[in-house]
């Protein structure tokens, strides 16, 4: 061999001896074959097998192989957001002429999807009440393929009621799908409750430090598996084996991390309760949060993000106020390291609820940080909400 040649031909090394406990990172584009005839059968290897890097290496097996595990199901696409996670099932079930039911709590760019780009394509959507449990049964109607939940829904914790909606969809041969990302798979599988597309935006919980983005499918019926990677090869996407290697890192501490803000996040919204400045504080260990007895039922415990609905008095001084925060970042995208809290209005964005309160929601999502300078910075923030306004706003 010549050096030219030398410079892109890689010798064979031995692996013998070698044992990591780590997740080699598989990168490609190309996958050779062993003789023309594999080549050219490559398409008979199916949607498990290796014929090219845009469909999978044994990186991205590896993360597939453990969410499908900790889902229970039978098979996981990786996907390169939380929202490609929605989409993607959307784009697998639905032709022009069908209908989908969205909870009226979705992550805001679910419902941009349907409204943006499903309807100008024919396919219909109907934004639900979350809380409407098996009375969505009233709102399927002969074109409906897909009912959509997210459990809780996005800011305002509604938990849903997961096991009627499915036996009411399924009463219909309709498919449902749900959004696990606030609970994670150790928290919630939606696959047991007899759900067909567990989606789970692994940006958060399982990336866990805010620098990835990826999300995942989950799927008991090998059948919507396939649906899944044709969709996906169609369109012609992938994530990256460096991204899912980071993603492999980030589930081995999922289950401590999870467990820490879990206490607490909801050693704090109870001390929040108390506090001049809220109005309500939306977090499922509290009987007012909607659809605790539905997190107390089917749930094994909270993972770190809450809401606190502040009185209306507070408002005006918001941006203010948020000036104090020594720990907390202001920032979305929650389920890393650091702690993050936005104010959220999402009054205007309700359709097929009414939502009451005129008080501005906080979004709060506790991190890593030292829980007495996380307690420290939302005392003060909160004192500073309480704060009647000056004279002369
Ligand atoms: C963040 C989030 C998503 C989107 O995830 P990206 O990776 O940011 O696209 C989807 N659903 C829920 C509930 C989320 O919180």
């Amino acid at each position: 061999m010549r050096d030219l040649s030398r410079c892109v031909v890689h010798p064979a090394v031995s692996h013998e001896g070698f044992a990591s406990l780590s997740v080699p990172t598989y990168r490609a584009s190309t996958i050779v074959f062993e003789d023309a005839q594999a080549y050219t059968n490559r398409k008979y290897r199916g949607p498990d097998g290796y014929t090219y890097g845009l469909h999978g290496t044994p990186t991205t097996r590896t993360l597939e192989a453990q969410l499908t595990a900790l889902e229970q199901g039978e098979r996981t696409v990786i996907v390169p957001s939380g929202q490609a996670g929605i989409t993607i099932v959307f784009l697998s079930v639905l032709l022009p002429g069908d209908h989908v039911l969205i909870p009226d709590t979705a992550y805001p760019p679910c419902r941009g999807f349907c409204e943006n780009y499903l309807k100008p394509r024919g396919i219909e959507y109907t934004v639900y009440d979350p809380l409407v449990g098996g009375g969505i049964a009233a709102l399927i109607r002969d074109n409906t393929r897909l009912v959509w939940m997210e459990s809780p829904g996005s800011t305002t914790m509604e938990f849903q009621d997961v096991p009627a909606i499915v036996a009411a969809a399924k009463a219909r041969g309709v498919l449902t799908g749900c959004d696990n990302t606030w609970a994670t798979p150790l928290l919630f599988k939606p696959l047991a409750h007899g759900v067909d597309f567990s989606s789970e935006a692994l940006s958060k919980y399982v990336g866990g430090h805010s620098d990835l983005l990826m999300g995942s499918i989950s799927v008991r019926d090998v059948a919507l598996f396939r649906r899944l990677k044709d969709t996906m090869r169609m369109i012609g996407i992938g994530v990256s084996p460096d991204d899912c290697a980071l993603a492999l890192r980030g589930l081995e501490t999922m289950g401590v991390r999870l467990g820490h803000v879990g206490r607490v996040a909801t050693e704090f919204a109870q001390r929040l309760v108390d506090l001049p400045a809220t109005e309500r504080v939306l977090h499922p260990s509290l009987p007012t949060c909607p659809g605790h007895e539905n997190w107390k039922r089917d749930f094994a415990g909270c993972s770190g993000v809450f809401s606190v609905v502040l009185r209306p008095e507070a408002n005006p001084v918001i941006e203010e106020a948020f000036g104090v925060l020594k720990t907390f970042a202001i920032g979305a995208s929650w389920g890393g390291t650091r702690s993050l809290v936005v104010p959220m209005a999402i009054k205007a964005d309700r359709v097929a609820t009414d939502w009451k309160d005129e008080g501005t929601i906080l979004r709060i999502s506790v991190g890593l940080e030292d829980p007495a300078d996380l307690w420290a910075d939302l005392e003060a923030l909160f004192a500073a909400l309480a704060a009647p306004v000056p004279a002369g706003r």
